[in-house]
Formats: C-alpha cells, sequence, structure tokens
C-alpha cells in the first residue's frame, strides 16, 4: 500500500523558501496506486493531486472527509475537476447519517464561493454519508471510522489494504490520556499520520481549538502498538528549522516516526 502526501500543513498554505522541506499545501493523502485511489481530505494540496489524475486517471476514486473546514476541502473542486475522466467517483463523511452531504458540497464548489462552471463537475459523483463510528465500504475495502475531538466534529479513518492499514486522526485535541476509541482505532498499525500542530506551549494556550502535540500522538503510538507514526497538519507558523528540531526530538523518544513532508510516498510493504 502506498500512501502519499499530496498536502500537509494545517490552518492555511505556507508559502516560500523556510517551508519548501516539509511543504506549503493543507491536508490532502492519496492511498494506492493504479486504477483504484482512496484520497483522504481536500486540502489544497488536492489540486496537484487532481492534475496528476488528469494525466493517469483512475477507475475509481473514493474521497474520504475528515470534517469541513476551508483547509481540507479549499481543493475539492479541482480534485472533481481533475477525477472527471475516472469512472466513479465516491465522496463520503462519517459526521451523521442524515448529514445533506451532496447538499454541502455542492454549496461550497457554487457562486459565491466558487464560478458557475464548478456546478457542472458533480454529474455522477456518489455522496454517501454515515454516522460518527459507523464503516465506510469502498470497492471492497472496508474502512473504520472514529469521532475525534474538534470544534464541529472530525473523523479519524482505519485503511485496510494487502494486509497492511493506515490510520489518520486529523484534526483532533488529544487528552492527558489516550482515547480508547482511538487505541481500538490505531492499534497495530503500520502507519499513524496523526495531528501534531501545536508544542506544548502551545497547546496549553490554545485549549479547545481541537488540534494535538507530538507527545499525544507518541502517547498513542505506544498505547496502540503503532509501528510507524507520521506527525501531521504542521502549523504554518512552524518553519522547516522548527519542524526539524521537533521531528528529532520525536525520534529520540521513538525512532519509527517523523513528520510528513508533502510529495513523500510512504510505501507499506506487504500481500501480493
Ligand atoms: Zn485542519
Ligand atoms: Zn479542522
Amino acid at each position: 500500500m502506498d500512501v502519499t502526501f499530496w498536502g500537509v500543513r494545517g490552518s492555511y498554505p505556507a508559502s516560500g523558501a523556510a517551508f519548501a522541506e516539509f511543504g506549503h499545501h493543507t491536508p490532502c493523502i492519496a492511498v494506492g496506486a493504479g486504477d483504484h485511489r482512496i484520497v483522504i481530505d481536500a486540502g489544497s494540496g488536492a489540486a496537484a493531486l487532481g492534475a496528476a489524475l488528469a494525466a493517469a486517471p483512475a477507475r475509481r476514486l473514493d474521497l474520504l472527509l475528515s470534517h469541513f473546514h476551508l483547509d481540507h476541502m479549499i481543493g475539492l473542486p479541482f480534485l472533481i475537476a481533475g477525477t472527471r475522466k475516472a469512472a466513479e467517483l465516491h465522496v463520503h463523511a462519517a459526521l451523521g447519517a442524515d448529514l445533506d452531504l451532496e447538499g454541502l458540497v455542492r454549496r461550497f464548489c457554487a457562486p459565491p464561493y466558487f464560478p458557475d462552471e464548478a456546478r457542472e463537475l458533480f454529474r455522477g459523483v456518489q455522496f454517501h454519508a454515515v454516522d460518527p463510528g459507523a464503516a465506510i465500504a469502498a470497492n471492497g475495502h472496508r474502512i473504520l471510522t472514529a469521532p475525534l475531538t474538534h470544534p464541529g466534529g472530525a473523523t479519524g479513518f482505519r485503511v485496510e489494504h494487502d494486509g497492511r492499514s493506515l490510520v489518520v486522526i486529523t484534526d483532533h485535541e488529544a487528552g492527558a490520556r489516550p482515547d480508547p476509541r482511538l487505541v481500538a482505532l490505531a492499534r497495530d498499525a503500520d502507519l499513524l499520520v496523526h495531528d501534531t500542530m501545536f508544542t506544548e506551549e502551545e497547546a496549553a494556550l490554545r485549549v479547545g481549538w481541537g488540534h494535538s502535540t507530538l507527545e499525544a500522538a507518541l502517547a498513542l503510538t505506544t498505547a496502540a502498538g503503532v509501528r510507524r507514526l507520521a506527525g501531521f497538519h504542521h502549523s504554518p507558523a512552524h518553519d522547516d528549522a522548527t519542524l526539524r528540531a521537533r521531528e528529532a526530538q520525536g525520534r529520540a523518544r521513538f525512532a519509527c516516526m517523523t513528520f510528513a513532508r508533502e510529495g513523500e510516498t510512504i510505501r507499506l510493504q506487504g500481500g501480493p
């Protein structure tokens, strides 16, 4: 299973040379290759994924939306535009089975937020809303979900493929101890991608903002027996030097830990 980071930044894109190593764009992660992709979130990084898919179309794409904050949605029309050649495009969210997901997404991609032409993009797109914690069916993959602690709600996902497992937990404000539901979601995962936006000092000043620290991500990694951790949703206030220093602190405590870098692909070996 290949996991590619198209966007790793939180809140808003960070431009300039000081951010070049870890990257500029907001969240978008693509899983798989060839004719089927599972994509988690459609931040500004999703525009480049859309362009890549326009050049090399997939047969089916399943987009999982963790929640609808702008930094996770701003690239959505560009991703959809790029995947129009795909035979099937499915959009999923686990924030309530009664949510009008199609209406919400269409309103976001319509005037006055986007030009009228965006309406045309949705022809044939299928929308699926389930309750928090319910499983999602995506082209034979069973994707597990768990609710996160975030203003307005958000969803953590566990994707299994070829005998390997990816868990993505962003945006989430961890408590003093790991949430048992998230320990279960992340149990023995090959790769955990976890919100590490704040330093301990920032987190103390921003209670209720809905984000986590490296320390909280490491606590869940240990509690769940995770094999590899990738910090994610980097603060746009943290330049490359800051992130490299925090990454070194993390690796001193858990060797199989990095901060995710835009453009990086992590290959989880296994299966046929
Ligand atoms: Zn966010
Ligand atoms: Zn958010």
